[in-house]
């Protein structure tokens, strides 16, 4: 078999959303599976809405999921002349023709349709033009479209790896255009130009564009080219199984990565959207994709989308992701959050991380509960409030923890702990009427590290400093 080539062919008309991720990553896996190559071409013929911004968005997101690709970007703007050419080529060969109809023209055509209850196509009107006749329209300086020839009869059978063969009569195909009067290929005329000239023998793409790939094979048997290997992968859904948009939340990488996902929970998560792993692992790592990717198992039923999961996905690389790593990705979140600013003490944060990285789902949580590091306590949970700090002996508790925390040298997590053990004891009282209002005077919270971990990150000076404003408070709030 001949080198794979792949390819993704985003449109830069905005951003980089799950389905366009997930398009990419399978043909990524899909070339890398296989040792193949993986192209990246920009679909930018619309010129009045692509976007350098989208375009830039798309490369970033790209990268940072650790989608890599072997050639490219190829822009499709700058190979006009290559489409100009292929379309020339079918012209002379008499497989295409120009069209010197014009908006209103077409617009009366759709109307009469309409009125016989015909669907909208085109009527061949300008199929068998005379020389003649052309070469007096270009006289008049008319700009023609030029649409090609498709067979009246027969039909069209596209073989897709994931569907099977799925057939479309050609009765159903007007003579479509395949370069506008603007000089610029429509969608399938420059596909199917680019595809042969980038050798791509895989075009693994939306399903949405299933539709258009018998019209493409229409232009590859007019132009006499191979065609290459079809796989149309589902759609993905909404959780209520509409189709995925702006309402339903984050849905574009960006999003999700400014919301403090890890490009790796990304691409495990819509890994799942369409294929699993032989041994129906939920969790795994790309090499694993790599190794294992074929598209005889992807899936044909659409793919539900659920943020939940990615969550959860998300949670459990928190947990498990390099240390180092992790605390890079979380200090831009805490700058964000005006928390830190360039001075800051990168092991210190390394050491909050660690400590409260078990609880978080996202980066944006770990920096929200790794607020009290760097600001004061202003205010207490309200619950917590109501639990602990309106006890009748929390006040007696508390200064006592102070005069035994003034004493501790060193101070550290273990230390604390056995004075706040011996304590807890001679008090003979439960250890919970210690722990659970210190807990809240020196976070504010009512859950988070273990809180000799939170004594020991906070240092001497700043817990007991805490617990005394604590006392303030609850005295306060007894008047
Ligand atoms: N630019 C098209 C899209 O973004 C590409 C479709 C294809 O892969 O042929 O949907």
């Amino acid at each position: 078999m001949s080198e794979v080539r792949a390819r993704f062919a985003p449109s830069p008309t905005g951003s980089l959303h799950i389905g366009g991720a997930r398009t990419a990553l399978f043909n990524w896996l899909f070339a890398r599976h296989n040792g193949g190559k993986f192209i990246l071409r920009v679909d930018d013929t619309d010129l009045e809405r692509s976007t350098e911004e989208s375009m830039k968005g798309i490369l970033d997101g790209l990268r940072w999921l650790g989608i890599d690709w072997d050639e490219g970007p190829i822009y499709q703007s700058q190979r006009i002349e290559e489409y100009r050419k292929f379309a020339n080529k079918l012209l002379e060969e008499g497989k295409a023709y120009y069209c010197f109809c014009t908006k209103e023209e077409l617009e009366e055509m759709r109307k009469q349709a309409e009125r016989e209850g015909r669907p909208p196509m085109y009527t061949g009107k300008c199929r068998n033009l005379t020389k003649e006749q052309i070469v007096e329209y270009l006289r008049q300086g008319r700009k023609p479209a030029i649409r090609l020839k498709v067979p009246q009869q027969g039909k069209t059978v596209v073989h897709d790896i994931i569907r099977g063969d799925v057939e479309f009569d050609n009765s159903t195909f007007d003579d479509f255009i395949i370069m506008k009067s603007d000089n610029m290929p429509t969608y399938n005329f420059a596909t199917v130009v680019d595809d042969y000239q980038m050798g791509i023998t895989h075009v693994i793409r939306a399903e949405e564009h299933l539709s258009n790939t018998p019209k493409q094979i229409l232009i590859y048997e007019a132009l006499g080219l191979g065609i290459p290997q079809f796989a149309h992968v589902s759609m993905v859904l909404a959780p209520d199984r509409s189709k995925l948009s702006k309402r339903h939340g984050a849905t574009s990488v960006q999003e999700f990565r400014d919301q403090g996902y890890l490009p790796e929970a990304i691409v495990n998560y819509i890994t799942l959207l369409g294929w699993m792993p032989k041994g129906g692992e939920e969790i795994f790592d790309v090499s694993k994709s790599i190794k294992e990717f074929t598209l005889e198992r992807v899936s044909k039923n659409p793919a539900v989308y659920d943020v939940q999961k990615l969550t959860w996905i998300n949670g459990h690389y928190i947990r498990n992701y390099d240390l180092d790593k992790l605390t890079e990705a979380v200090i831009p979140f805490l700058k964000a959050k005006n928390l830190i600013r360039e001075d800051f003490d990168y092991d210190y944060i390394k050491k909050i991380v660690s400590a409260v990285r078990e609880r978080e789902k996202t980066l944006v949580d770990i920096a929200d509960a790794m607020s009290y590091y760097f600001t004061e306590v202003n205010e207490y949970e309200e619950k917590g409030v109501k639990k602990y700090f309106t006890k009748e002996k929390v006040v007696d508790i508390l200064r006592k923890a102070v005069v035994i925390l003034k004493k501790v040298e060193p101070f550290n997590k273990f230390t604390t702990e056995e004075s706040y053990r011996k304590l807890v004891e001679e008090l003979q009282i439960s250890s919970g009427e210690l722990f659970h209002p210190t807990r809240l005077a020196i976070s504010g919270r009512t859950f988070g590290p273990g809180l000799f971990d939170i004594m020991e990150l906070l240092g001497k000076e700043r817990t007991i400093e805490r617990i005394e404003k604590a006392i303030d408070f609850i005295e306060k709030m007894k008047k």
